[in-house]
């Protein structure tokens, strides 16, 4: 757990998140500020700063986290969705935790 890492606190259960999934690997989560009607964050337990900061060791981490995309999708009725990986402060990352973002199903309901 790295300290004042928001997801590591959520990976710890310091706070909390509503969670859809979860093993020894990753937890999944809805995001809190949804930018559609199904919005959720892949997030590794381990603390990786980004993309930036992954090496050849994490192939199989971030392929089970894509793969995990499809599967929790489908489950949460969507047909279709889109992938986000902000990288870096110039590529739009709020949170320095890598996660990758799944979105679907039209405007969040307000
Ligand atoms: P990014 O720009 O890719 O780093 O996006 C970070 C995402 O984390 C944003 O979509 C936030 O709404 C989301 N987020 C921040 N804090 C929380 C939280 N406590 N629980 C769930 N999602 C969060
Ligand atoms: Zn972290």
């Amino acid at each position: 757990m790295t300290e004042d890492c928001i997801f590591c606190k959520i990976v710890a259960g310091t706070i909390p998140a509503t969670t859809i999934y979860e093993d020894n690997d990753v937890i999944v989560f809805n995001d809190i500020n949804p930018m559609a009607k199904v919005h959720f964050l892949i997030v590794p337990k381990q603390h990786i700063e980004s993309l930036n900061s992954c090496e050849e060791a994490d192939q199989a981490l971030l392929g089970k986290m894509l793969l995990l995309a499809p599967k929790l999708a489908t489950e949460q009725g969507l047909k279709g969705f889109k992938t986000l990986i902000n990288t870096g402060r110039d590529g739009g990352q709020e949170v320095f935790h890598i996660h990758v973002h799944v979105f679907g199903g039209g405007e969040p309901n307000t």
